[in-house]
């Protein structure tokens, strides 16, 4: 492959990353319009209002959640708007965490755009989701999200025991990824043609960066299947219903979550 990823350690990876989105931290939120054609933002949409943050806190007590790999915002402020708006429920606390301070300045910076009283719900760490920092401590969060960023991990099956680890009995794990179009063969060559083809291209000319992009391809093509990745999440200790993952636009992206029992 094009960073030879299969013979490097996971440090090395880990500092291909770093580069990759620092590099990629201003125009991400305009690539991901034109590489996917505006259809992340339905994805993310539903995937939000599958998990209906908000609807469950008890009384007293502020429903807790962390978006790993949150990156520049879109998932937390798609949740604080769902709280707030759709189940009128302003008790709540989001943490964005990130590995990439690029990435969490320019979600900082886009936060300042929310109304204040969403502000006031949201906070921001530096984080490996490898090696979640004590002050997320044991059994402490209602929910667990990660959007986009599971694939870039060194090691996914650290990460998902970290979100066990840090999850509370009954909490949710849920993850919005790309995956595996294998059931429906010519949408998959469509899909593979557009981006192992016009994804780089468009990296270069937008964004004067092609090898980023390339990297983003390639590490979408490694991705396991989803079946192997909701094997994955029951070796951490989850618990999954019915098969444990929901397909988004043919499986170009799917939805996996899992319970802490
Ligand atoms: N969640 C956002 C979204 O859905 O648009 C951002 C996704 S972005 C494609 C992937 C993010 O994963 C980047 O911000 C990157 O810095 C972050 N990332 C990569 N490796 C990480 C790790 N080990 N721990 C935490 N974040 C990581």
């Amino acid at each position: 492959t094009h960073f030879g990823y299969e013979t490097v350690t996971e440090s090395e990876k880990q500092d291909r990353v770093a580069g990759v989105f620092s590099s990629v931290a201003e125009s991400y939120d305009k690539m991901n319009d034109i590489m996917s054609l505006g259809i992340h933002r339905l994805w993310k949409d539903h995937f939000v209002s599958s998990l209906n943050p908000g609807a469950t806190t008890p009384l007293g007590k502020p429903q807790r959640m962390l978006d790993v790999a949150g990156g520049t915002g879109d998932i937390a402020f798609r949740m604080l708007q769902h709280a707030h708006v759709h189940n009128a429920n302003p008790n709540i606390h989001i943490t964005i965490s990130d590995i990439n301070p690029d990435m969490l300045a320019v979600g900082k910076q886009r936060s300042l755009d929310l109304p204040v009283s969403y502000q006031s719900n949201l906070s921001f760490l530096e984080a490996n989701a490898e090696m979640l920092p004590a002050q997320i401590k044991d059994n402490s969060l209602d929910l667990y999200t990660v959007s986009f960023g599971i694939r870039n991990f060194s090691n996914i099956p650290a990460a998902l025991r970290e979100a066990h680890r840090v999850l509370k009995p009954g909490g949710v794990f849920a993850c919005l990824e790309f995956s595996k179009v294998d059931k429906y063969p010519l949408l998959n060559a469509i899909y593979k043609r557009w981006s192992f083809s016009a994804i780089p291209l468009i990296g270069q000319l937008v964004a004067a960066d092609r090898d980023s992009y390339q990297y983003l391809v390639e590490s979408i093509d490694r991705f396991p299947s989803q079946e192997a990745f909701r094997d994955m999440i029951v070796d951490a200790g989850f618990a999954v219903s019915g098969d444990g993952y929901e397909n988004l636009t043919g499986g170009i992206a799917a939805i996996h979550k899992g319970i802490k029992p």
